[in-house]
């Protein structure tokens, strides 16, 4: 079953000589349930617009976006805020460059309460199950993403982008500044967690290994067009 579907996504930008850049060129995309789909490319090839553009903070200039088969390019007001919902971000230490000042507790709680009717007590159960599903101790709660380490922060990271259950998780290079063990960690959490809740993922990050290891299909951008579409393992036993 098809989750998220682009068709032909091209974003272009004014560049500050004036001239026009096509950051993302024709690109089509496809993501099955429950699958990975991993992205690659050196920087400044186009994958945080063609993510821009899938998580719906940006429309694209041309292209088509379908979700569950329906075309959500266009969406405006309370139903793009209702949609954007069901995909979420965790990004290269999330925690401390978008919610340094909030507690654990309070991170993971935000998005329940901005966009759910819960009574305090519920709230609570729901951020202690969180917590636990990321494998951060209780304890954790009161503490504030500086005094934690880079992958508790991850962890933490993960944990709030889950909190509205969302059926697609975008990752973007979301382990990529962690210590190699600590991205192995990492990585299986994410593999169990998917599993588990027969998540969706877009998994980018420039390290062809690592996206190989954690994909069942593989793009590689280059000058903002996809060059190479290969199941996971191809992309392996090519490299
Ligand atoms: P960054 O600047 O984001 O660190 P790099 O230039 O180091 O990215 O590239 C990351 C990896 O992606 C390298 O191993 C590179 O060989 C690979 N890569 C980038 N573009 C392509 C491509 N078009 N085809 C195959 N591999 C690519
Ligand atoms: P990547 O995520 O692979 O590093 P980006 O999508 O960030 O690539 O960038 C692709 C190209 O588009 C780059 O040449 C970048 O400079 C350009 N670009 C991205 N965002 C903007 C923007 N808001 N305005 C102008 N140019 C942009």
């Amino acid at each position: 079953e098809i989750i998220l579907e682009g068709r032909g996504l091209t974003r272009r930008y004014k560049t500050d000589t004036g001239q026009t850049l096509t950051a993302c060129r024709g690109v089509d995309l496809t993501l099955h349930k429950g699958k990975t789909l991993g992205i690659v490319g050196e920087s400044g090839c186009g994958k945080s617009t063609l993510l821009r553009m899938v998580t719906q903070l940006e429309q694209p200039d041309e292209g088509r976006l379908f979700y569950f088969g329906k075309d959500i390019t266009s969406l405006k007001g309370e139903e793009l805020r209702k949609n954007r919902r069901h995909i979420q971000m965790v990004f290269q230490d999330s925690s401390a460059a978008f919610f340094p000042r909030m507690k654990v507790s309070e991170a993971v709680s935000e998005p329940l309460r901005n966009f759910k009717r819960l009574s305090q007590r519920e709230v609570d159960r729901q951020v202690s199950k969180l917590l636990e599903l990321v494998e951060l101790p209780e304890s954790f709660s009161e503490r504030y993403p500086h005094s934690m380490s880079g992958g508790q922060r991850q962890r933490l990271g993960i944990a709030r982008a889950l909190a509205l259950n969302p059926d697609v998780l975008v990752c973007d290079e979301a382990t990529s500044a962690l210590d190699v063990s600590v991205q192995q960690r990492i990585i299986q959490l994410l593999a169990e967690i998917q599993r588990e809740r027969k998540l969706s993922m877009i998994f980018v990050c420039h390290d062809l290994a690592l996206v190989q290891s954690m994909s069942h299909q593989i793009m590689v951008m280059y000058l903002g067009g996809v060059v190479e579409s290969l199941p996971g393992n191809q992309m392996w036993e090519r490299a």
